[in-house]
């Protein structure tokens, strides 16, 4: 099995990554490309900042259950602090937080006896930098808060993240969890010998993408009408290529 600290996990060029930019790559190698290229300074919108808000409820409620409160006295405490932090939210996009919370409190049933949240990790080994929404019980959790399915780039992100954890720690971690708070689903990735394969294959391509063959790619990229539609850089990207 490949594992964080093997051989085969090492990056073939000295360059670290930031995993977010390979999970940008995967969603969409011209949005990728344009953060990247041009330094675009993507604008906080007011779905980043109800993400921001939902991940922050997710880490004060949790921490607030490992001290020994109920759940309801959890969420109580946790929305009542992050309401406070988050004033800049509109009231209608507090409650939609909010509500979503509550409908999906049931991600929280099991408490962990160890918990870490937003940690930090670097290797010039592995090329690859980021930061991992949650570490439960050795286990790396993360979240998003969005209607898209989770699907190939979600998955191949946090078996990156999973690569950087073995690689600090030199513990082995078999699984981890992908939350939507949106839609409730808390799904179990297990990380098996050809998904720790494509994990390293794509982050390979990302670097051969972003360092190599840019521009021969952005050419044969193709539009999705269906991502474009929830982009924030739409009128830029249409700048440079062709809708
Ligand atoms: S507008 Fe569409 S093609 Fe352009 S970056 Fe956004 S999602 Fe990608």
């Amino acid at each position: 099995m490949i594992r964080g600290y093997s051989e085969k996990a090492k990056t073939p060029l000295k360059i670290i990554l930031n995993v977010r930019d390979i999970y940008s790559y995967l969603y969409c190698p011209i949005w990728a490309y344009i953060l990247k290229t041009y330094h675009f300074k993507q604008p906080v919108t007011r779905k980043m900042l109800q993400g921001k808000a939902l991940h922050e409820l997710r880490y004060v409620a949790t921490k607030f259950l490992i001290k020994g409160l109920n759940i309801q006295e959890a969420i109580k405490l946790a929305v009542q602090e992050v309401t406070e932090k988050f004033n800049e939210l509109k009231p209608s996009e507090t409650k939609n937080v909010i509500q979503d919370f509550y409908k999906n409190y049931e991600i929280l049933k099991h408490i962990p006896e160890k918990f870490e949240y937003e940690v930090y990790l670097k290797s010039e080994t592995l090329g690859l930098k980021g930061r991992i929404d949650i570490i439960e019980n050795g286990h790396p959790i993360e979240i998003k808060y969005t209607n898209m399915k989770t699907g190939f780039p979600e998955k191949i992100q946090l078996t990156l993240y999973t690569l950087l954890l073995e690689e600090k720690t030199r513990k082995n971690v078999e699984y981890g969890f992908i939350e939507n708070w949106k839609t409730g689903e808390k799904i179990k990735i297990q990380f098996t010998e050809k998904l720790r394969e494509e994990a390293i294959k794509m982050r390979n391509n990302a670097i051969k993408y972003f360092y190599i063959e840019k521009t021969k790619h952005i050419k044969k990229a193709k539009v999705s009408i269906k991502k474009c539609k929830n982009c924030e850089i739409e009128e830029f990207c249409k700048t440079i290529i062709n809708h």
